[in-house]
């Protein structure tokens, strides 16, 4: 329970990655803010969950693609539970589609909510973690952050921008005890990629299963899908006190995909 005391402020955290995120470092003893979008129900569900493993837990529907709402968001994570002393810029969305016909509409939307807001959530909390002269900021990037994919211009763009926001943010704030990281999946099995299914088989003329094994587990050397938990276990260990010096880097979580 080292993380007693702290609080953790996920984006994108209502289902896959984030909400193993938030799940991992309540189970460290984190009070948590999850955001995000899905069934009321069901979210409140996943809050209530939190609260009784380690204290208050808050939600909030904050939209990522409004920089307002993002400073709304951790002013009032600041004002109920603290903090916050951990921010995970985790919210994300794909459209899989060739440049010639790839929606303007789409390109800006991924550019906002994979990039923009991260920029925007960071310039929101880093104050407090100056404050408090300790924190820790960790985006989820991609293998995507490393190498591209055809049909994935715009979320190939925005995981590399995070990895140079990371690397930036890093030296910002290198004298104050934050660290600032980037994690970097390959596939996770969550309903992002689920739903990248049928514009990958239209696209690329495939069936569902050779969607997964030809395209999306080719490039992943072990043939198998990361899970949400091994992210948020790299997460939690970059929270740590022995991780103080690991910031500014880019960890690749793949399978070996980027090593190839
Ligand atoms: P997911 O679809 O399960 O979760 C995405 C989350 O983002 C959800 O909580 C959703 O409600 C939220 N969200 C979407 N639009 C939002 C908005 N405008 N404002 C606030 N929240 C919004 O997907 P996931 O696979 O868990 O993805 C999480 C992160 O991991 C993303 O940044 C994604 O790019 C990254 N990633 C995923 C994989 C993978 O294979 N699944 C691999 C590498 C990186």
């Amino acid at each position: 329970m080292f993380l007693k005391g702290k609080t953790a402020l996920v984006t994108g955290s209502t289902s896959g990655i984030g909400l193993a995120y938030a799940k991992a470092l309540a189970a460290e003893g984190a009070q948590v803010m999850i955001n995000g979008f899905g069934d009321a129900a069901a979210i409140e569900k996943e809050r209530a969950g939190l609260e009784a493993t380690s204290g208050k837990a808050l939600y909030s529907d904050a939209d990522m693609t409004k920089p307002d709402a993002i400073h709304a968001m951790v002013r009032r994570c600041h004002d109920e539970l603290g903090g916050p002393d951990i921010v995970i810029a985790n919210a994300g969305v794909q459209h899989v589609e060739p440049i010639d016909t790839f929606p303007v509409a789409k390109w800006d939307q991924i550019i906002a909510i994979n990039l923009s807001s991260a920029f925007h959530l960071m310039q929101a909390a880093i104050p407090f973690m100056k404050e408090k002269k300790w924190g820790r900021i960790i985006s989820t990037a991609s293998a995507h952050s490393k190498v591209a994919s055809p049909f994935k211009s715009a979320y190939v763009t925005a995981k590399h921008g995070i990895d140079g926001l990371t690397k930036t943010a890093a030296l910002e704030t290198a004298t104050f005890g934050i660290t600032v990281n980037c994690i970097s999946p390959g596939y996770v099995w969550t309903p992002l990629v689920e739903n990248q299914i049928p514009d990958t088989m239209k696209a690329r003329g495939l069936t569902r299963e050779q969607v997964i094994n030809d395209v999306l587990l080719d490039g992943q050397p072990t043939k198998q899908f990361v899970t949400a938990e091994q992210v948020a276990a790299l997460a939690v260990f970059l929270c740590r006190d022995e991780a103080a010096q690991i910031t500014g880097s880019n960890y690749s979580i793949d399978g070996g995909w980027t090593a190839e």
